[in-house]
C-alpha cells in the first residue's frame, strides 16, 4: 500500500462504441482453414475493414474444427461431422459463446449477431458441404479416395448447435449472417452487402452510462 495515490479517474466514460459482432474464427485467421480453402493471406479484409470502419468490435469465435482435430486436417462433410461427439464439442463452444453474448447484452452493449461461413460443414448457415459424390464408398484410407463435395441448403453442425442455444436463451434479436468460403456456397458480394446493411444501420441503443 502507498499513500501516494495518483489522480483518480473521475468518470467511467470511455471510447468504446458499445457494439460488437461475433465472427467465425477463420474470417480473422485464414490459417485455420483446411488447406486449399484459404482465399486470402491473413483475414477476409473486406469484412474486417467493413466492421472496423463502422466502429464495431470483433469477437472471434473459436474454430470448432481446429479445437477438435487440430490445424492439419482433411476437409470433411456434414455426414462425418454430425457425430454425437462433435456435436457435444460444438454445443460446449456454443454455450460459452452465448454466455459471452449475454454478459455484454446484460451490460448495455449491442451484440449485432454472428457471421458464419457458408460452405463449411461446421459453420455453414445457408449452405454446407453435406456429402461426398456418389462414387465414394466410405471405406479404406483417405489417400485412396478423391471425393468431390456435394453442397446442400442446410446448416453446419456448429451453426445448428449455436442456433439451438440462442433459441434456448430466448435471444430472438440476435442475427445470423454469413459469408461463403467457396463460390459453390453462394455469392460473396451479395452476402457482404447484406452484412453491410446491418452494420451500417443505426445502433439499437446508446450505451448507457454505468
Ligand atoms: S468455417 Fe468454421 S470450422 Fe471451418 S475453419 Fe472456419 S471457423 Fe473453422
Amino acid at each position: 500500500m502507498t499513500d501516494k495515490l495518483g489522480q483518480i479517474k473521475d468518470t467511467v466514460d470511455d471510447a468504446r462504441s458499445g457494439r460488437l459482432i461475433f465472427i467465425s474464427h477463420c474470417l480473422l485467421n485464414q490459417n485455420a482453414c483446411v488447406r486449399g480453402l484459404a482465399s486470402q493471406p491473413a483475414a477476409i479484409r473486406e469484412l474486417i475493414d467493413l466492421i472496423l470502419d463502422n466502429d464495431v468490435a470483433i469477437y472471434q469465435m473459436p474454430c470448432p474444427e481446429v479445437t477438435y482435430y487440430g490445424s492439419m486436417r482433411w476437409g470433411q462433410v456434414k455426414k462425418q461431422y454430425a457425430s454425437p461427439m462433435f456435436r457435444k464439442h460444438c454445443r460446449n463452444i456454443a454455450e460459452q459463446l452465448c454466455d459471452q453474448v449475454q454478459t455484454y447484452r446484460d451490460n448495455d452493449h449491442e451484440v449485432i449477431g454472428f457471421v458464419m461461413r457458408d460452405g463449411s460443414p461446421t459453420c455453414g448457415l445457408l449452405r454446407s458441404a453435406v456429402e461426398a459424390d456418389e462414387n465414394q464408398g466410405w471405406v479404406g484410407m483417405v489417400w485412396n479416395a478423391s471425393p468431390l463435395q456435394r453442397f446442400g441448403e442446410t446448416k453446419g453442425v456448429f451453426t445448428e448447435e449455436l442456433q439451438a442455444e440462442v433459441e434456448r436463451r430466448g435471444m430472438k434479436d440476435i442475427l445470423f449472417l454469413s459469408l461463403p468460403e467457396v463460390a459453390e456456397a453462394g455469392s460473396f458480394s451479395d452476402r457482404l452487402a447484406e452484412i453491410k446493411k446491418v452494420i451500417t444501420k443505426k445502433p439499437q441503443q446508446q450505451l448507457a452510462s454505468v
